[in-house]
């Protein structure tokens, strides 16, 4: 079996990767059993060395990596370049801050008592394409780290970066098994789950993927962390600075082609403001120049697979056929898809129900702030959301109120190194980065000493 990468502007096939047969599989886990051994000895300073040489290689070559990028998955070549910028910060991050996140930690008992971090052992990953690099480096670089090894599932379609990030690896002197990609098809995930040597499995994806993931997890009884699908939230109230919310609704909405799953979605603006806001955003994405992603001044290239633009298509004809009025765009050529913003969505709409995995924007009217909050709140996931409001102290007190596992004020949704990410209800569980990122992998030991 092959898996073929495509490059969706071209639709040319640039690559072809070969799945593993079970047997190699098997030898790949053998690998990384023999890697922990050794791995999880090596001190912070030692593992530190070669996560920095690994950040420099990323930042030496990102220039061929964010084209390798953009010519399998589509996006524009800078927003490419800047996600292997990001991944190496996350690599230079966790070296300088690893050892002080995992020491000891002691309690105040009458003997001694602590707690002591132990690596568990490899951790399965499985990625999607929308972010190639970062979603691999934002949970590899941790655990590594921390002392664990791991095994990369990635994309099908983005099996070419896969393999780069572990030459980087090797390349930087980590220890052969330290990071493996695999190569492998769905019906191969199970047995790598059921691994022993596999203690935890985290996938970053669909909710259709993660159910079935988990539910792996949970039956061979593996540490997992779930981060899911979104439809994200971007209330503006009426007393926001219309022209900003505008600028960053529009950079929220159609950064990756709208590809990311902390895009902004659903635009939820209170009713006195909501035809003001409609024209400043519409002007904006108006301005966007769609084309070559190589092509400098171009700000949205296609989407990554054909399949991924024809569902938007199907699911922007029913939403127009359910109501909702096309301001803009709304045209498909192949995989690219027009910037294109909708009006007068309801919750009844599939474009309200449904995640929108392209550049697709809702507007949603709501009465007042409360109203703007019921609705928000009003859906399956719960990744992130975004308040925009000049009132600083309404702003908190509403944030509070929202089922999201990460809120903005007044600000482009992102995620950053130091702070913890992730998301409630259909939106997954568990967290990447911070210091709660680095634990989720690890044996937290008590230590009682009489
Ligand atoms: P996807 O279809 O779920 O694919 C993601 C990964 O899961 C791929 O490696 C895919 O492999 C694998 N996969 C799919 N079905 C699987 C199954 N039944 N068992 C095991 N592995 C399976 O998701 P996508 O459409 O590529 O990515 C977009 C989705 O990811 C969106 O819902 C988005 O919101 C979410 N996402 C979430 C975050 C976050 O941090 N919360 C970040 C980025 C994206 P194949 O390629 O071989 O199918």
């Amino acid at each position: 079996m092959i898996f073929k990468s495509i490059n969706p502007f071209t639709q040319l096939i640039i690559a072809e990767h070969e799945v593993l047969t079970n047997a190699q599989l098997n030898q790949k886990l053998q690998l990384s059993e023999r890697a922990f051994k050794n791995w999880r000895q090596t001190t912070f300073e030692q593992r530190a060395d070669m996560m920095k040489k690994l950040a420099n290689i990323l930042r030496e070559k990102k220039a061929a990596l964010g084209l390798l990028i953009t010519n399998e998955m589509g996006k524009v070549l800078s927003e490419s370049i800047s996600e292997v910028e990001k991944s190496a910060g996350n690599c230079d991050f966790y070296a300088e801050n690893a050892e002080q996140m995992l020491k000891d930690e002691y309690y105040d008992t009458p003997f001694k008592s602590m707690s002591v971090y132990d690596p568990m052992g490899a951790v399965f990953a499985i990625m999607p394409w929308n972010y190639p690099f970062w979603q691999v480096l934002r949970y590899a670089a941790p655990a590594i780290m921390a002392g664990n090894v791991t095994l990369l599932k990635h994309a099908s379609n983005v099996i070419g970066c896969a393999k780069a990030i572990e030459n980087a690896f090797l390349e930087a002197g980590f220890p052969k098994g330290v990071f493996q990609q695999i190569t492998i098809d769905i019906p191969q995930v199970e047995s790598v789950i059921a691994s022993d040597i596999v203690h935890g499995v985290t996938l970053t994806g669909s909710e259709m993927a993660g159910s079935s993931v988990a539910s792996l997890a949970g039956k061979h009884i593996k540490k997992s962390v779930m981060e899911l699908g979104g439809s994200d939230a971007f209330i503006v109230l009426n007393d926001a600075n219309l022209e900003k919310a505008a600028t960053v609704a529009t950079q929220s909405r159609m950064l990756n082609a709208g590809q990311a799953c902390i895009c902004a979605k659903r635009f939820i603006v209170t009713e006195k403001v909501a035809d003001e806001f409609t024209v400043l955003f519409t002007q904006k994405v108006k301005a966007l120049q769609q084309g070559n992603p190589l092509q400098e001044g171009i700000n949205m290239g296609p989407l990554a697979r054909l399949d991924l633009a024809e569902k938007l298509a199907i699911q922007l004809e029913k939403s127009l056929q359910q109501g909702a009025k096309l301001i803009v765009g709304g045209e498909r050529e192949n995989c690219n898809f027009q910037p294109t913003l909708i009006d007068f969505v309801d919750s009844n709409n599939i474009a309200f129900q449904e995640e929108t995995f392209g550049p697709l924007a809702t507007i949603i009217r709501a009465k007042d702030e409360n109203d703007a909050v019921t609705i928000a709140n009003n859906h399956r996931y719960g990744l992130a959301s975004a308040i925009w409001t000049e009132d600083r102290e309404n702003a908190y007190r509403l944030a509070r109120k929202i089922e999201a596992g990460n809120v903005f004020v007044n600000s482009l949704v992102r995620s950053d190194s130091r702070v913890p990410f992730g998301g409630v209800k259909k939106s997954g569980y568990g967290r990447e980065l911070g210091t709660i990122g680095i634990k989720e992998f690890m044996n937290m030991k008590s230590l009682i000493i009489e």
